[in-house]
């Protein structure tokens, strides 16, 4: 059993959606507007096979499941991760997730859903909504009825490289023009707060879940004037964000880089340039999951790399 291991993206088609995960990442996709690649996920909604090696073509919830060792037994129900990429053609609806123990009683024991963004690509002068500025529950219903959105909702530019902390509670909404990786909580738990009218393919409009909504926002929490990176690079390493649920770093490689590992598993997704993982030759878009019997990551090549684990 190889420790570390490649799994098969799963592709969302959405009404947001482009074509940027082929044209700027090679994957094969389907027709249409693709929205997300679920790179790393053993979620119902997207269980990812696994792509080669002694368990090729099991599914990553399979593994989980019955390979616990391989996980360093790491204790769960479900594998706890999710990375994706987001390619947003057009803007995201407002929506806000709940936490653990909301979610666990409103939405069938479901995890609920903290969520972070790197920020792979923008356009000139893009922005992103990451917070809100009602102080209530009132003021909040008040303003979404009279339709106040420029004066509620908290918009910030954004550029490439950026990072952004999605906690429960915080209202958000990728904008067009936009492609994230995205480190989250395994969960696929969603209360759109607005959707701009705009209707799905079928015609409808899509639901909005506005009750549940004024429910889990965080009325107290602040709102971030900028997205910009301000941990330091320690030996090409930036810790980007220390959460119960995760860590995410970005590893700059430049020649050579040992990355330790003393985790169940360790998530690794490559945005740009091209090399190796433990002589795995990897290239900008290579997804690959490091197993507990992983020790470190031995990176060469010229490449930025953002890593997970819990
Ligand atoms: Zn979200």
């Amino acid at each position: 059993m190889d420790s570390i291991i490649e799994l098969v993206p799963d592709f969302k088609g959405k009404i947001w959606g482009g074509r940027r995960l082929e044209t700027e990442f090679g994957y094969e996709i389907p027709a249409g507007p693709v929205g997300e690649c679920w790179a790393i996920s053993a979620h119902e909604n997207g269980d990812d096979v696994i792509a080669s090696g002694a368990y090729a073509g099991k599914t990553l919830s399979w593994l989980w499941a019955e390979h616990r060792e391989l996980f360093g037994n790491c204790e769960g129900d479900v594998f706890p991760l999710l990375v994706k990429i987001i390619d947003a053609d057009d803007d995201l609806s407002i929506q806000v997730h709940p936490d653990d123990a909301y979610a666990g009683e409103h939405e069938n024991g479901s995890l609920g859903k903290k969520e972070c963004w790197y920020v792979l690509s923008a356009e000139e002068g893009g922005t992103i909504v990451v917070g809100q500025n009602a102080s209530s529950r009132e003021e909040f219903a008040q303003m979404v009825e009279e339709g106040r959105w420029d004066e509620l909702l908290n918009v910030i530019p954004i550029h490439t490289g950026d990072f952004f902390q999605i906690d429960p509670g915080c209202v958000h909404a990728i904008k067009g023009g936009t492609v994230i990786l995205e480190t989250q909580q395994s969960s696929d738990v969603t209360y759109r707060v607005y959707d701009y009218d705009r209707p799905g393919d079928d015609g409808q409009l899509r639901p909005l879940h506005l009750a549940q909504s004024l429910d889990v926002i965080d009325y107290g929490m602040a709102a971030p004037e900028s997205g910009a990176v301000t941990a330091p690079e320690v030996d090409g390493v930036t810790t980007l964000v220390t959460t119960d649920c995760y860590t995410v770093e970005r590893l700059s490689v430049a020649g050579e880089l040992t990355f330790p590992t003393p985790y169940p598993f360790t998530c690794v997704s490559v945005i740009e340039g091209e090399g190796t993982v433990n002589g795995k030759p990897v290239k900008k878009g290579s997804h690959l999951l490091a197993l507990s019997a992983c020790d470190a990551l031995e990176l060469t090549g010229t490449m930025t790399v953002i890593t997970s684990h819990l």
